[in-house]
């Protein structure tokens, strides 16, 4: 087949996602080559434009240059906190009372004797799965630690306080936690920890031990945790490799869900935003205005994970698999490289399954029906329990 050579001059050729516009259609498909436009990535209610994150559609409804025709409806029936558009205003104001949370009052925490927990952690964990799941999706775990300073200066980050929390916000582990070596600064006024806590506390080494064993909740094949993650939780958090680093152990990427990586809940510089600023901007109270508290941030990061989940993104994939061999895969980790090194199985762009004078014939709706997210989008967990629940 010979390419389609009369492209019309006059005519601009605009990407069905984002809108921008080309002279050329060479330049469309090079553009659509490295967006990953997608059904999952965030849009303006309005118009649908779709945005890299969901600060970038705040922007286009509230910012200093936002879309005046889209402002304009936005002001009139959207939620500031999830950015949805309503019908009327009668029903942005039924769901603004149930989009923005209050602070969670947070519970007496003591830090308990480990063996004594243990009763308690299995029933806050076998009651964590929402009550009508049939035990089929994974079980939701938000982890938090506060730091302390070790070494000369005390800058060296040192686990001095863990919390663990459920979906239903229930503590299901919490400690104090004294180090290897020796704490050189409480660093007070953001821990609110002092000598006294850490007098009698847990040793760094059995806290990372119980932690493990509550995510990996009875599982005991890597191989099932990597792939479809068998019993083991679902960790959610902020900025978890801090975490996991003062705890001393690692976690399956697969089973971890970061509110400080997720694409839609960067910057627009790509860069993490706060648990304090995402809290105030998407749930609606602030934190962390004093003391830290590991379970109000544990809780906060619960909710983050369970709002951003929960936005329904229309798909045509049928399955799960389907969509696992589909997503183009960029880690959206460490040093936000494109292409981590550590990934051996690198999938191919879906452009380049086609030719060049292929590319060229296609209108700009079906450029964007090829071209796949380069992250692996939350609104997938929510299917999975739906496909498990299917299977069973
Ligand atoms: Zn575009
Ligand atoms: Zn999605
Ligand atoms: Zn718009
Ligand atoms: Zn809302």
């Amino acid at each position: 087949m010979e390419p389609q050579a009369e492209i019309p001059k006059s005519s601009r050729h605009k990407c069905s996602a984002c809108f921008k516009q080309y002279k050329i259609k060479d330049h469309l498909v090079e553009h659509m080559k490295k967006s990953y436009h997608s059904v999952h990535q965030p849009k303006c209610g309005v118009c649908k434009k779709h945005c890299k994150t969901l600060e970038s559609v705040r922007e286009h409804l509230t910012g200093p240059l936002a879309k005046s025709d889209c402002a304009v409806v936005f002001a009139a029936l959207g939620c500031k906190l999830c950015l949805s558009i309503f019908d009327n205003v009668d029903a942005r104001g039924l769901h603004e009372v149930s989009c923005s949370f209050d602070p969670p009052s947070v519970p007496e925490l003591m830090s308990l004797p480990i063996a004594d927990m243990c009763d308690e952690v299995e029933a806050a964990v076998l009651n964590s799965a929402v009550p009508d799941d049939n035990g089929t999706c994974p079980k939701l775990v938000a982890l938090d630690c506060e730091m302390v300073g070790g070494g000369d200066y005390g800058s060296f980050n040192l686990c001095g306080r863990v919390c663990l929390v459920n979906e239903k916000e229930e503590v299901i582990f919490h400690a104090y936690v004294k180090p290897i070596i020796p704490i050189t600064d409480y660093r007070y006024e953001l821990t609110g920890i002092t000598e006294d806590h850490i007098v009698d506390a847990t040793p760094i080494c059995e806290v990372s031990k119980r932690v493990k064993e509550i995510l990996y909740n009875g599982e005991e094949s890597t191989w099932r945790m990597r792939t479809d993650g068998g019993e083991a939780c679902l960790l959610i958090g902020h900025d978890l490799d801090h975490d996991l680093e003062v705890l001393r152990m690692d976690y399956p990427e697969n089973l971890t869900r970061d509110t400080a990586k997720y694409r839609p809940l960067l910057k627009t510089n790509l860069k993490s935003h706060s648990l304090k600023y995402l809290t105030k901007t998407y749930l609606g109270y602030e934190i962390q205005s004093g003391t830290h508290n590991p379970y109000e941030d544990a809780v906060s990061a619960m909710r983050l994970y369970k709002r951003i989940r929960s936005i329904v993104h229309q798909t045509n994939e049928i399955s799960i698999q389907d969509n696992d061999d589909s997503i183009y895969y960029t880690n959206d980790s460490k040093k936000n490289s494109p292409f981590d090194s550590n990934k051996n199985n690198k999938k191919k762009s879906p452009f380049d399954l086609y030719k060049k004078c292929e590319l060229l014939a296609k209108s700009p709706d079906e450029l964007l029906e090829i071209s796949k997210s380069s992250y692996k989008c939350w609104c997938w967990d929510a299917k999975r329990t739906l496909n498990r629940m299917i299977e069973e």
